[in-house]
């Protein structure tokens, strides 16, 4: 499994795999947003709730950030 973090489609500046909480929620889930605060991707970001473990859910998060390098940029 490729769980590298490719850089930012929009800025090219650096991804971070975040792990968080829903409120009313025990489980929780992953996702990987843009770490340059101007960037419409610094929180435009997929979130990818528990299923199953921790670990999957930050692979679906690096994989679905990693396959949006290649979706054309909406500003
Ligand atoms: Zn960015």
């Amino acid at each position: 499994m490729d769980a590298v973090l490719k850089p930012c489609p929009v800025c090219n500046s650096e991804a971070e795999l975040k792990e968080a909480h829903y409120f009313e929620s025990e489980l929780p889930y992953s996702y990987v947003h843009c770490t340059n605060e101007g960037c419409t991707l610094n929180h435009n970001a997929a979130h990818f709730s528990a299923s199953k473990s921790e670990a999957k859910n930050d692979q679906d998060a690096i994989s679905a950030w990693n396959k949006r390098e290649q979706i054309p940029a909406h500003h």
